[in-house]
């Protein structure tokens, strides 16, 4: 199928500044993980989507000095020609596929510590950074000179190497915004004061960055539509920003002030949710516009179009979980769109120094590592292949067997496919979870050597009587119900008549009600919602956690304010740094982690959010309880093999299906910086 007439607005070329998009699809810069640490699978990554059809793909932010250096975060720099050198390698590989390169020049101001660098970080006011025990040291007019030759050389070197479109960034709290921040910005000279005054920084970088590069480069502007909050640049102010300097940058990137809400995860965010406060920005700029959404929908990116909210629509998710979205939408293989389900996993391993990885896209991050396409499995593949349980390492690993030519038996014991996925989707806020299942669904339905059966529990019997070459057991995991789990290494014993209740309880539907004390010590996402599903039923609901705060795990997909906030306001009671010692069915007797001391809370029903027991039991009776049995071709994947998060359920499928049957499974190549001889 071609492109559907309805879509062909996405397609056409626009011209921004002295460079021509070849379509309206944009990687807006979202970080990876990889930064100036890892050039070569940065490489590859960003050079992947733009083999995938994205008309512009960016960087991550890109430290433009020294004394902006974001450690332990791999942030991208262009601090010299090494690093010009490494990003020109960027460029090549997005230009190799008709694509243009934009690069994010950054600086963080006061917010970053520079532990790397150990110079003094600079900012309009000596303020604190945002972790670190450091203050900046306040700019004067030197300091001022000296970053706008800073930029500028960053600038140049990104020409060099071959960029397209240069940003300046004046938001998300770092340097530049700080001049414009009627309380930050203390100055009384021309950088202070009035809204000229204190975007005179702004408008100097735009007007140096043009004459530098821009016979050459379009210049990209990165700009809060909404202002940064009362305090620093009203709303009001912001729209007077646009309409005193918006004809300057060649293309408005337009995002919000709240990053946590701009990049917002599916359980408190929908898609297109930024559009009520940038759709003024593009009348009043007369430039063309480009913002993000978590788009996926082709027939809502041509709404924004159209409606003259956007003229680029702006990615960095959906072209996560999707490389290939925009080629996919060009040919109309609407059902092969891999959708993002807004889980910020991906947001997440940034945040913990590694590189990116993706729920729905195993293959992200590895394209160069392991040389994984998203699209491409070898193929050729002959043998019959049994794969237990169709949660979403099976469902992936089905998916890959059959697109590599295996004959595929899938068999699942519950009545619907999906395993975790389908049942943690059923959950307040997780529906778009369901993603994972439905996109193999469909791919499955595809591949006629794949057959699933529902309802089939399997016993090691049938599966031995099956005779597959090869079994891969995806039999998932269960929840414990004795308190085991990272604050609690013995179990609890509990009598018998308290009534004591796992996730796996209450998503069977066993909900209880009156006074319920749910404990985490997991930490991440199901405690908390959870906790909001006993209240919306009714509960009285008593959270209690290890961590300092509800679903501690979750301040790195940018979730966790927002959950502890959905709680407080749902009527949840939250108590911190707590451990479980023992529940008599009454009352839970909860230990302070500082101090020891005990506490008592009534509640008639305890629901224990601690670890996970894989369901292993099967593998053994295959394997023996040696663990090997001779000729036997049996593997465990995902959760049964190591309980983890979605993601690592289909990387775990993704891997081991990939790799089935090749004499030596893909080594992982090293990125390194090593010493020349
Ligand atoms: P993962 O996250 O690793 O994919 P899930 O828990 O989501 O794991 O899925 C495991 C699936 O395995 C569930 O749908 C469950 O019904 C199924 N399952 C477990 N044991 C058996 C078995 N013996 N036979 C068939 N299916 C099984
Ligand atoms: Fe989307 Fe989750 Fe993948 Fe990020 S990790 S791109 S949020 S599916």
């Amino acid at each position: 199928m071609g492109i559907n007439p309805r879509h062909s607005v996405l397609f056409e070329p626009i011209k921004i500044g002295p460079v021509t998009l070849p379509n309206r699809f944009y990687q807006v810069p979202h970080c990876t993980g990889m930064g100036h640490a890892l050039p070569r699978t940065l490489a590859a990554m960003r050079g992947m989507k733009a083999e995938g059809g994205w008309g512009v793909v960016c960087t991550e932010y890109c430290s433009l000095h020294p004394t902006s250096d974001d450690q332990p975060f791999p942030f991208a720099s262009m601090w010299d020609d090494g690093d010009m050198a490494n990003l020109a390698a960027m460029a090549d590989a997005v230009h190799a596929h008709g694509a243009l390169a934009g690069i994010e020049l950054w600086h963080g101001g006061s917010y970053v510590a520079n532990l790397a660098s150990r110079q003094p970080s600079i900012g309009v006011r000596s303020m604190p950074s945002r972790e670190d025990p450091v203050q900046s040291r306040r700019m004067d007019k030197a300091d001022l000179r000296a970053f706008r030759t800073w930029h500028l050389a960053a600038a140049q070197r990104a020409k060099a190497a071959g960029f397209d479109i240069i940003y300046v960034y004046p938001s998300h709290g770092y340097l530049v915004s700080e001049f414009l921040s009627r309380s930050l910005n203390e100055r009384t000279d021309e950088y202070g004061g009035s809204l000229v005054n204190r975007m005179r920084l702004f408008r100097e970088l735009l007007e140096a960055t043009r004459s530098a590069v821009g016979d050459r480069c379009a210049v990209a502007a990165r700009f809060a539509a909404n202002g940064h909050g009362e305090e620093h640049l009203s709303v009001e102010e912001a729209r007077d920003l646009l309409g005193l300097i918006g004809h300057l940058p060649d293309l408005w990137d337009l995002v919000i002030d709240d990053y946590y809400e701009e990049m917002g995860s599916s359980r408190f965010y929908s898609e297109g949710h930024l559009e009520g406060r940038i759709a003024y920005a593009r009348a009043l700029t007369g430039k063309p516009v480009v913002s993000v959404g978590r788009f996926t929908s082709p027939d809502t990116m041509v709404r924004q179009i159209k409606s003259g909210v956007l003229d680029l629509i702006g990615a960095a998710r959906p072209s996560i979980a999707d490389p290939f979205l925009p080629k996919k939408i060009r040919e109309g293989r609407y059902e092969d769109i891999r959708e993002c389900i807004g889980c910020n996993i991906c947001y997440a391993y940034n945040y913990r120094g590694s590189a990116i990885r993706c729920t729905q896209n195993p293959t992200m991050g590895e394209e160069w590592r392991r040389g994984w396409h998203p699209e491409r499995v070898p193929t050729g593949a002959s043998g019959t292949v049994l794969v237990i349980g169709a949660g979403p390492a099976g469902l992936e690993a089905a998916h890959i067997l059959g697109k590599r030519g295996y004959t595929v038996t899938l068999a699942d014991a519950a009545k619907e496919a999906g395993g975790r996925v389908s049942r943690e989707s059923r959950l307040p806020g997780l529906r778009e979870w369901s993603r994972v299942r439905d996109y193999r669904l469909q791919q499955l339905a595809k591949l006629p050597n794949v057959s699933l059966y529902l309802d089939n529990r399997l016993t090691a019997a049938q599966v031995r009587e099956f005779g597959a070459d090869d079994v891969m057991l995806a039999t998932g995991a269960r929840w414990r119900r004795n308190g085991l789990g990272r604050s609690c290494p013995v179990p609890i014993e509990f009598p018998a008549e308290a009534l004591v209740l796992t996730p796996d309880d209450l998503m069977d539907g066993r909900v209880p009600a009156g006074a319920v004390l749910l404990y985490d010590d997991d930490n991440y996402y199901l405690g908390p919602v959870l906790a909001l599903l006993l209240a919306r039923q009714g509960a009285r609901v008593c959270y209690v956690t290890s961590a300092p705060r509800a679903g501690e795990w979750s301040k790195y997909t940018g979730e966790q304010d927002r959950t502890q906030r959905q709680m407080l306001e749902a009527g949840i009671l939250i108590r911190c740094n707590e451990t479980l010692a023992a529940f008599d069915g009454h009352a839970a007797a909860l230990h302070c982690i500082y101090t020891g001391n005990a506490a008592v809370q009534a509640a008639s029903a305890l629901v224990l959010v601690t670890s996970r027991e894989p369901n292993d039991a099967l593998y053994y009776e295959l394997v023996g309880s040696a663990g090997v049995e001779s000729g036997a071709r049996i593997l465990r994947i995902g959760d049964c093999l190591q309980p983890s998060i979605i993601a690592a359920a289909v990387y775990s499928g993704h891997k081991a299906a990939r790799e089935l049957g090749s004499i030596a499974p893909s080594a992982a190549l090293r990125d390194r910086v090593q010493i020349q001889k």
